[in-house]
């Protein structure tokens, strides 16, 4: 079970609303830092750990600040999360470069910032060689295939486009060796919103296992492993919150049998994680604009599926708290909805909620990741602005709200 609360009361999200209007994204930056702070401790066996925060969950470099003074890395896949990594004062290997499908401009402007390059395909040695040649440190992604079930976000691994075969693997790093390299490191990600602690445990067997393999059939000695994101969060309150003691308990044990057993250690472990640093510190604001009784009941918010797709997208559930009604009794079935034409536009399906009114504040939980960060602006709709609850409870705007004007910067209407 996890506890649906507020970092907030209803009066102080009250005043907040008087200064930015809804809707908005509220992030806690107490629970975000607790949360880092947890995540490191867990690991902190492991000389050289590191956390690098998958920046496209939360991609604000006020967030990225926080993360990085706390000891994390960052973790990009485009241009535009590479210089969200350099405006933050990140550099070198505290940034890692995992992508796909990459365009040469971005292995360029990763390698200029001295990131760890991350390769998701055998073919991309060449390519960026071609293009801008090879960086020192070298990482492939590995996809187990049938070794290993994925998960409903990211697919089965042998239908996912992501990574390396095994083959790959063992001839990619011998023609790495061939071309002079030194350094390597070795990441997979086969999972996404995983809650399962043991998941974890066991994508880290595999890779041990690999390392051992690669290390005896090229001579190959890895520096790092990467075992990539894809820890969940308890959306649903009947959730459990991943035990990162036990995954880490789970983790070193192996380390012991397989890495230092084999000669291989010292093997620096990293993550890069997103969803369960800041997803469930982050919140939907918005108000009830109308309530509708048709077929059924709806209660139409001021945000809509452009702030948060995530219900739309995957049929996600995404808490839904009444501040001020939260000890009424749930007793109305609702669909909470936007104001996109298009059908899927709900936040909830026949969801027992309080008796709504026009006005009320909805929070909407669990955004901080992967929330605003999958905005867009179908329909014409604006996506909205960020805000920071400090923990002393004053209240920062990390971004402001798209303007008409932003939205039609791109045209240039004096041609028209
Ligand atoms: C999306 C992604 C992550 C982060 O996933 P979370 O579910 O937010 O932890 C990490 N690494 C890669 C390569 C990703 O694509």
């Amino acid at each position: 079970m996890t506890e649906k609360t507020l970092p907030f009361t209803k009066a102080q999200l009250e005043t907040i609303i008087a200064k930015y209007p809804t809707p908005f994204h509220i992030y806690d930056e107490r629970g975000i830092l607790n949360c880092a702070r947890g995540f490191l401790d867990a690991f902190a066996w492991n000389a050289g750990f590191k956390e690098y925060f998958a920046i496209k969950a939360l991609p604000n470099p006020f967030i990225m600040k926080l993360l990085h003074n706390a000891g994390f890395g960052i973790d990009c896949s485009s241009l535009a999360e590479l210089e969200i990594a350099n405006m933050t004062g990140l550099s070198g290997e505290e940034i890692m470069f995992t992508a796909n499908d990459t365009p040469a401009s971005e292995f360029q402007r990763a390698k200029e910032l001295g990131a760890i390059i991350n390769f998701d395909d055998i073919s991309h040695i060449a390519y960026m060689e071609r293009n801008c040649g090879l960086p020192d440190l070298i990482s492939f992604r590995y996809n187990p295939g049938p070794l290993k079930e994925g998960n409903m976000i990211i697919g089965n691994p042998e239908e996912a486009k992501y990574g390396f075969t095994r083959e790959q693997m063992l001839e990619g790093y011998k023609l790495l060796k061939q071309k002079g390299i030194k350094r390597f490191g070795i990441h997979t990600m086969v999972a996404s919103n995983e809650l399962s602690p043991d998941y974890f445990v066991e994508t880290a067997a595999i890779i041990f296992e690999l390392i051992v393999e690669i290390h005896r059939k090229t001579g190959v000695r890895f520096e790092f492993a990467n075992l990539g994101g894809g820890i969940g969060i308890p959306y649903r309150p009947d959730q459990q919150a991943v035990d990162m003691q036990r995954v880490s308990a789970g983790i070193r044990k192996l380390y012991d049998e397989v890495i230092v057993a084999n000669g291989l250690a010292p093997l620096k472990l990293f993550f890069e994680a997103g969803r369960a640093i800041t997803g469930p510190h982050g919140y939907l604001v918005a108000k009830v604009l109308h309530i509708k009784e048709t077929y059924r009941k709806y209660a139409g918010l001021d945000a809509c599926m452009a702030n948060l797709m995530r219900p739309a997208l995957y049929g996600a559930y995404h808490h839904i708290t009444i501040p001020g009604k939260e000890h009424l009794p749930h007793t109305v079935c609702y669909d909470v909805t936007g104001s996109l034409c298009e059908n899927n536009d709900k936040f909830a399906i026949d969801r027992m909620l309080p008796e709504l009114a026009e006005d009320d504040i909805v929070v909407i939980h669990d955004t901080g990741a992967h929330g605003h960060s999958m905005g867009f602006n179908y329909n014409g709709k604006l996506r909205s602005a960020e805000l920071l609850l400090h923990p002393d409870g004053a209240v920062s705007q990390i971004r402001r709200a798209e303007t008409l004007d932003d939205y039609f910067a791109t045209l240039d209407i004096t041609e028209l």
